[in-house]
């Protein structure tokens, strides 16, 4: 039996994509139901880990950079209507060659935007930041634009929003398909069909799945964060500690935060894991999993033992670009699917919900800096 065919729109996948979209589809006035085969903020997708790096000054691109600054104002608007704290700045460091993709990439969005920043060499990054051990030529960019956001709690924040604002949505209900029907699109679930005007799947790493037809170009890949113990934890304070991103001379990027428990940092690698399928991913954590963590602290931070408190493992969806994908299928009018990760889609997420609100509602375009695939 198919029940209710008054929602505007149907949300597939209530993490951080569809979260943020169903609370911006929501303000907007827009009927939304929304399905979630976990609950917001569980730790089986891609937003889990206690912490995301935000940054504007963006090395990806500097076309990015307005997206960052829109996002920004989202998550404060998040924060207000939810009283909660979801974004904490610290400033962001850069590390590598000036040459390198990370430190050049930062410096021309940086200029291109006018966004406050500065270079600091080895002997200032040794009175600044002691904890980070730079080598002869490695300078870092201090941006003060950056900080990190508290995934589960946004998650959860942004649905509970949504509720608020009138939302339906349907937690530990699967979503089987999304059809066309009469009045625009059926969506079967594990409890029953529900029909919608038109839909927006954010399913993250199962998108592959629910749009097989599609051949989209994703590729799911097996992600693993540790937590190391610090031997003073007062040192690795956000006050005190910066977000930071290193690319190391063999072109690989290492990531961390300040302690968010005051006895350890989370450090994790970008990339370099291993493809896997969503619904059979290895969850035990490895050795070989965490020893480049354990390598990365040894060789260049200071104040950081080998001793891994926490690991969790957590799935990046890529595009063959790093870029995100927002496409429509010609299948299914008024179906649009987005998949906005490969490993540095958080941080958007509240602006994704509006460019989508904008989609759907108003037949608005999506700045081309997504790749649309
Ligand atoms: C280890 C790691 C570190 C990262 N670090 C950063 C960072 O520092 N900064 C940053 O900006 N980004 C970062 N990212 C990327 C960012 O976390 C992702 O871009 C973002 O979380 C993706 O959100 P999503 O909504 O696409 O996926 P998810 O949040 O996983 O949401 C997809 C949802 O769809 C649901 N779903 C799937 N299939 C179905 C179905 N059939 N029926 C019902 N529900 C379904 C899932 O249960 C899930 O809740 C990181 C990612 C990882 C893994």
């Amino acid at each position: 039996m198919t029940r209710g065919s008054s929602f505007d729109v149907a949300v597939v996948g209530l993490g951080a994509m569809g979260a943020m979209s169903a609370w911006r589809l929501a303000a907007r006035g827009a009927g939304v139901i929304g399905f979630e085969r976990y609950r917001p903020g569980h730790d089986h997708g891609s937003s889990h880990g206690d912490t995301r790096i935000f940054r504007t000054a963006y090395f990806e691109g500097p076309d990015y950079v307005p997206l960052l600054q829109r996002a920004q104002v989202l998550w404060r608007l998040l924060e207000k209507e939810s009283e909660a704290e979801l974004l904490t700045m610290t400033g962001g460091l850069a590390i590598g060659r000036l040459e390198g993709e990370l430190v050049a990439g930062v410096l021309a969005s940086a200029r291109q935007n006018d966004l406050p920043h500065r270079l600091l060499d080895v002997t200032e990054m040794s009175h600044a930041y002691p904890q980070h051990r730079l080598e002869h030529g490695e300078v870092a960019v201090l941006e003060n634009e950056a900080g990190f956001l508290r995934p589960e709690r946004a998650v959860s924040a942004a649905a509970a929003r949504a509720e608020a604002l009138g939302a339906r949505l349907m937690t530990d209900t699967q979503v089987i398909s999304v059809e066309a029907s009469r009045s625009g699109v059926v969506v079967v679930t594990s409890r029953g069909r529900f029909e919608a005007e038109q839909a927006l799947i954010t399913a993250g790493a199962w998108t592959p799945k629910l749009t097989r037809h599609l051949h989209l170009p994703l590729k799911v890949e097996r992600q693993v964060m540790g937590w190391l113990a610090v031997t003073d934890p007062a040192r690795f304070a956000p006050q005190r500690f910066p977000v930071f991103i290193r690319e190391t001379d063999h072109g690989r990027f290492r990531y961390g935060f300040p302690t968010t428990d005051g006895r350890s940092i989370k450090l994790a690698v970008h990339h370099e894991g291993g493809d896997t399928d969503p619904d059979s991913i290895d969850s035990e954590i490895q050795d070989a999993d965490v020893q480049p963590m354990r390598d990365f602290a040894r060789d260049h931070l200071l104040g950081v033992t080998g001793d891994m408190v926490d690991a969790r493992v957590c799935m990046y969806t890529n595009t063959p670009d790093d870029r995100f994908i927002v496409a429509r299928d010609a299948s299914l009018p008024g179906v649009i699917i987005l998949s906005a990760c490969s490993g540095h889609g958080f941080k958007f997420a509240p602006v994704m919900g509006e460019l989508m609100t904008g989609a759907l509602l108003d037949d608005r375009a999506v700045p081309a800096i997504i790749h649309s695939a």
